[in-house]
């Protein structure tokens, strides 16, 4: 397909896709209660005629396949989350959200508008592709919950590679953002009780003091980073609540804390809470303490398939011109529960200019109406070669220069 007929079919869907993030705009709904929208997505397929399935994973989930007539072959997901934020959004927009206390500080309408406009025109020239393309729309990534349910439920089953965009205020609109390897960090948490004798404050001798214990434990924890990890690989640990106590002259009798742990390498994770639980354990026994250590697992790292972004790059490259792909010098220690996906199948996030002068998760945040053009054409054609590449006969053959 060549660029003009793509971006003759971007521009057919564009003023209903238009429509739909506004309408998502102002509907927010957040994490785990995206009924409307997914209602509103199930429609618009519906009414198009794309096979899928709703409450996925006993979620608010999704998910709809777009068959190939051209040939047999592999199958590509794309994702786009659903889910708003608890912020007061700040906007003088005609489709600024209607609920109080919830927007899509995120974007997050701006991804399922624009995985809809993706299904449209995908859709649309079904004759021409070599194989499947499944759409994931996840509820619930604010609260990383929802890719891990759609995985469960078998989402991604048969994907030989997966794909999501994000919509990025540092970039202007018409760029990207591409990252080989790891993107985003794993993020666990751990919550630690410590109980020591609580007591009259005068008289402290007679008390196991488990404010000191803790103080001790946050300190000490801090030399993990500082002497256990190397300088090169970054990671966070992080305490992050500190709560213990009652009055001003007694000794509280526990202390409950809790923190996160991040970090942008597989190995050095699985190695942490080990190290973390020694360092408490060593300190508690110290100090005369006992203590409960529960660790949760929480999103993998993200780490970008080369491959996928290279597809990514080279389909930027044509669409947007060489330089408006941007390569990302750093990862972040933020997290994505795209992660889980990644668990499944090799795939890649990439970074899509908004140009909003305000931070995501910021009352003024918007993602916009000029990106959609850009991240659906981008996204229908990744897709579509990645299918040339994988589900064909003969080498694949791009007429696109
Ligand atoms: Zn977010
Ligand atoms: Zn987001």
């Amino acid at each position: 397909m060549n660029q003009e007929t793509l971006r003759e079919r971007v521009a057919a869907v564009l003023p209903e896709v238009t429509r739909v993030r506004h309408d998502l705009h102002a509907h927010p709904e957040l994490s785990g209660d995206e009924k409307r929208t997914a209602r509103l997505v199930s429609e618009h397929l519906g009414r198009l005629g794309i096979e899928h399935d709703t409450n996925v994973g006993g979620t608010h989930g999704v998910v709809a396949t777009i068959r190939g007539r051209a040939r047999d072959g592999a199958t590509f997901a794309l994702r786009g989350d659903m889910d708003a934020l608890p912020i007061e959004e700040e906007s003088d927009a005609p489709y600024r959200s209607t609920v109080p206390g919830v927007m899509h500080a995120c974007g997050h309408d701006g991804h399922t508008a624009n995985l809809l406009g993706a299904a449209m025109v995908l859709h649309a020239m079904r004759d021409d592709l070599a194989g499947n393309v499944r759409l994931l729309f996840q509820p619930a990534e604010e609260v990383v919950r929802g890719a891990e349910a759609l995985v469960e439920a078998g989402a991604v089953d048969g994907v030989g590679a997966i794909l999501m965009l994000h919509g990025w205020p540092d970039l202007a609109v018409g760029k990207i953002g591409v990252r080989n390897g790891p993107a985003m960090a794993s993020s666990d948490s751990f919550r630690l009780e410590i109980r020591g004798r609580g007591g009259h404050a005068a008289y402290p001798h007679d008390t196991v003091d488990p404010v000191l214990v803790g103080a001790q434990v946050v300190t000490a924890l801090q030399s993990v980073v500082a002497r256990e990890v190397s300088p090169l690989s970054p990671a966070v640990l992080s305490v992050s609540t500190f709560h213990a106590g009652t009055a001003h002259n007694v000794i509280a009798g526990e202390a409950e804390l809790s923190g996160t742990w991040r970090t942008l390498d597989p190995a050095l994770r699985e190695r942490m809470p080990g190290v973390v639980e020694r360092v408490i354990a060593g300190v508690c026994a110290a100090l005369r303490a006992e203590y409960t250590f529960d660790y949760h697992w929480g999103t993998p790292v993200v780490v970008n398939d080369a491959a996928v972004s290279d597809l990514v790059r080279e389909v930027g490259r044509d669409l947007l011109g060489p330089e408006n792909v941007v390569e990302l010098a750093d990862a972040t220690m933020g997290a994505e529960d795209f992660a889980y996906y990644l668990q499944k199948a090799p795939g890649a996030m990439f970074r899509l200019g908004t140009g909003c002068p305000h931070r995501l998760h910021t009352p003024g945040y918007d993602f916009g109406d000029a990106p959609l053009a850009h991240g659906i054409a981008l996204m229908v054609e990744t897709a579509r070669r990645y299918l040339l590449a994988n589900s064909a006969a003969e080498p694949a053959h791009y007429e696109m220069v």
